[in-house]
């Protein structure tokens, strides 16, 4: 279900930003609407020749306060805790130093492939020069040169030689989903109680270490649920766990290991503005997402402070004008029996597929309704529309002309969608293509 993951490691300057900039920047994402979030250096969705996998950069993981030693080792640490394959990036210009072997002495320590890749070989004179790398106990040398792009393509065919094969037993009817937010709003005590209400489900499948701390349980209604951690409760007491950006990349990866993403904001708090970057970030990655309001039993409560609250969220969260907003109490456990048919819900919703004649009858009135607008003399003509994709769905619609797609009309077919079919807590994609 989830990709694989690939960790680039290193001591500064070797050129990790420059490879992982390159591995991941080609990439376009079409989402709709756009939160303004700030892409995190730190973690990217890449593909290589249709094989999609996930790209962390360590070096931006950065632990203050700590002795660049220390740093380069929690680095190498976290890339053997959550990566499926390394890339450890050393220097053809400064050859092997102190600093790469401690590095490659951690990486002993996994069994995990690890592929050693010699950057600034900038020209083919210096590659007679690599094999002094083999010292590294750590297989062939790779020569590539990050800021030409020479050899990036070897060394990706490399990488995904390595990724493990897709497990048979992927899918089975679980819905995966995880609570985000920033410290404190109450995501704990959230997993904690919605297991307390249900019955968990004691797996003897043997887990691969990244997942072993989900949870499956199972719902009086018989529904299955796996809940994913987000906290990363394994590793307490590692230095790196309370940094901003290591928590920041837990987030990230949980939140492309669920189906669901439940946005937990503090009603005693209100929202600040680490939970629109948190939420952004599930947008982003097109999972199906509920607000979920915890703390309720803290709040004076009169009959308009749930449409109040509401309808705050819904200003300072225009992008996400799809998602449910439930307003629980892991306290009280008030309305949390709510949560896992509202998740199976949206769930459902991510994976619904309208048939290509019953949505061109929906674009074709919408059409009729509003007709699509112009540009210099020119009609944006929409001819037909099919689904291709689902999680999220995603529509292509033929066009004259992608460049008339004006985002106020994509908007209104959007909401046209919405309007006709239950598409609650799912983003739609919409991709305007020329008809050849
Ligand atoms: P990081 O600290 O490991 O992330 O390294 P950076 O990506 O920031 O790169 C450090 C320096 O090396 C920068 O000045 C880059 O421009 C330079 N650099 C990166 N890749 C190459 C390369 O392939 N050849 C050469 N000559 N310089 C490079
Ligand atoms: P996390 O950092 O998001 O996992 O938050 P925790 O689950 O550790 O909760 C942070 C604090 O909020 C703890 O002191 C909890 O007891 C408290 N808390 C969590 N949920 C509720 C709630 O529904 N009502 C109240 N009053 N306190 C809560």
């Amino acid at each position: 279900m989830s990709d694989p993951v690939v960790a680039i490691v290193g001591r500064p300057n070797v050129g990790k930003s420059t490879i992982f900039n390159r591995i991941a920047g080609e990439r376009i994402s079409i989402v709709e609407d756009t939160p303004g979030v700030t892409r995190d250096r730190i973690y990217a969705h890449s593909e290589w020749l249709g094989q999609r996998f996930s790209l962390i950069d360590t070096g931006g993981i950065d632990i203050s306060d700590e002795p660049f030693v220390t740093q380069i080792q929690e680095q190498a640490e976290i890339a053997i805790d959550e990566a499926d394959v390394i890339i450890l990036i050393v220097s053809i210009k400064e050859g092997i130093t102190d600093a790469d072997e401690k590095v490659a002495r951690i990486l002993y320590q996994t069994d995990k492939p690890v592929i050693v890749a010699v950057n600034k070989v900038d020209n083919p004179e210096l590659r007679g020069e690599i094999y002094d790398f083999y010292s590294l106990g750590l297989g062939d040398p790779l020569p590539i040169s990050g800021s030409h792009g020479i050899g990036i393509g070897d060394l990706l065919e490399k990488v995904c030689h390595y990724f493990p094969k897709e497990t048979e037993q992927t899918d089975n009817d679980t819905i995966n989903f995880s609570f985000i937010g920033r410290p404190n709003v109450g995501k704990s005590s959230l997993v904690n109680a919605i297991l307390g209400e249900n019955r968990v489900i004691v797996s003897n499948i043997e887990g691969t270490t990244r997942d072993a701390v989900d949870t499956p349980f199972e719902t009086k209604a018989g529904d299955q649920f796996t809940v994913i951690d987000t906290a990363g409760i394994r590793k307490r007491g590692k230095v790196y766990e309370n940094t901003e950006k290591y928590s920041v990349l837990r987030a990230l990866r949980a939140i492309d290991r669920s189906d669901v993403v439940l946005v937990v904001l503090d009603a005693g708090t209100g929202i600040r503005e680490q939970d629109k970057k948190v939420a952004g970030y599930a947008h982003e990655a097109g999972r199906g997402i509920i607000i979920v309001v915890n703390k309720w039993d803290l709040v004076k409560k009169d009959s308009y402070t749930m449409q109040g609250f509401e309808k705050m969220i819904r200003e300072e969260f225009q992008y996400l004008d799809y998602a449910p907003i439930v307003f629980v109490s892991a306290q009280t456990k008030q309305r949390l029996n709510q949560l896992p048919q509202e998740i199976k819900r949206v769930a459902e919703n991510q994976r619904r597929r309208i048939r290509s004649a019953v949505l061109n009858e929906v674009l074709m009135d919408a059409i009729a309704r509003n007709p699509t607008p112009t540009e210099n003399t020119k009609r944006l003509k929409i001819y037909y529309g099919t689904q291709v994709a689902v999680k999220p769905p995603t529509f292509v619609i033929f066009v004259n002309d992608p460049e008339l797609v004006h985002f106020s009309y994509e908007r209104y077919l959007r909401n046209r969608l919405r309007e006709s079919f239950d598409f609650s807590g799912t983003p739609l994609r919409l991709i305007a293509r020329r008809r050849k």
